[in-house]
């Protein structure tokens, strides 16, 4: 099929009348009566970023146009905040707008309430020999891979591969993802404030008698809540050994559920509120291009490649300088991971 794009210059009502544009242009690869998932990102507790629940309601009503059963879902995530259980993610959800009554779907942890139901899956990588991923891949008859493409303050950015990768990762994966990423304090810049150490789920981080925050990185479980929250940007990651180690453990998961669900997955990328950093972050963040609209195909690799041209690379870079994103791509090419 390609690449399939819609403009939108602005967000709200032209923006939603743009999805409904590009959605009424595409092909499925369902069949009719197939149980198909929408999987997004419905935002963090306090998030502002995230995308509103219209569009994923355009994309329900879409698929049930077409004869379709569809469902909405996520997977927990490790850190704390909304949606570290199923029960915390589901009131994050709709309080946020995403619920059964606005969407006219159910809303799915795909994980488990109890964040058990997941399945290892083949990869066969340098990091990888398998991954654990929910068991939705096999429970589904169908995708709709729903992504706000925007900058990821470990990524680089995020788009269409984190979300069939994290986003569909069981807690253990994503943390053996970010088992390379740790905190590094800059002590010019704390003011000693203790945001970091009260949002770390390990215990990892901690106030010293000082006054300054250590980080035991023995404990640490690289889930960058910290690095993501510290008011001053105090923190930076510390990569373990390689520095493209998460890129490539990102790729590599992506992958190996591509290879699962890839011949029956629509992916779309929206193009609006591109953020510096993910939905993940509660609060306002800052927005680093005007919107551009929708784009679609069939290969997350490609529309995020897509979306990365149209954005362009400088914005991504400028927005993380030290972070190799290109590597999501290189390490795509290299392990076969292409469209
Ligand atoms: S210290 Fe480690 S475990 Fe604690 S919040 Fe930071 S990255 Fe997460
Ligand atoms: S959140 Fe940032 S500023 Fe506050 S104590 Fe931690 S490192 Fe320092």
């Amino acid at each position: 099929m390609g690449i399939t794009y819609v403009p939108a210059e602005a967000t709200g009502r032209a923006a939603i009348d743009a999805l409904d544009t590009l959605l009424g242009m595409l092909d499925v690869p369902f069949s009719r009566g197939s149980r198909v998932g929408v999987k997004l990102h419905w935002g963090e507790r306090g998030n502002k970023s995230y995308l509103e629940p219209a569009y994923a309601r355009g994309i329900v009503r879409w698929l049930k146009d077409l004869g379709m059963d569809p469902f909405v879902f996520d997977t927990t995530v490790l850190y704390s905040g909304g949606r570290r259980n199923a029960a915390d993610s589901l009131e994050t959800a709709a309080s946020h707008g995403f619920t059964r009554d606005f969407l006219g779907c159910d809303v799915v942890i795909a994980d488990g309430m109890d964040g058990r139901n997941v399945v290892d899956i083949p990869a066969g990588y340098k990091h990888f020999k398998t991954v654990q991923v929910a068991s939705i891949v096999h429970e589904a008859d169908g995708f709709v891979i729903f992504s706000h493409f925007k900058g990821h303050l470990a990524a680089g950015f995020g788009g269409a591969v984190k979300n069939v990768s994290m986003g569909f990762a069981s807690r253990a994966q994503k943390q053996r993802m970010h088992a390379d990423v740790k905190p590094v304090l800059n002590q010019k810049r704390c003011t000693k404030c203790g945001v970091c150490a009260s949002v770390c789920p390990t215990g990892a981080a901690s106030m010293q008698g000082d006054g300054y925050p250590s980080y035991d990185l023995e404990v640490c479980i690289g889930c960058a809540q910290c690095i993501a929250q510290c008011p001053e940007v105090a923190l930076k990651i510390l990569w373990g050994g390689d520095h493209e180690a998460f890129q490539e453990k990102l790729v590599e998961t992506a992958k190996a559920v591509w290879d699962v669900i890839g011949r029956r997955t629509t992916v779309i990328n929206a193009l609006v509120k591109i953020s510096a950093e993910c939905d993940c972050l509660p609060g306002k963040v800052e927005i680093i291009s005007e919107d551009k609209g929708f784009v679609a195909g069939t290969h997350p690799v490609e529309v995020d490649a897509d979306c990365v041209r149209r954005v362009g690379e400088d914005v991504i870079t400028k927005a993380h300088s030290y972070l190799p994103w290109q590597r999501q791509f290189s390490y795509a090419r290299e392990i076969g991971f292409v469209y």
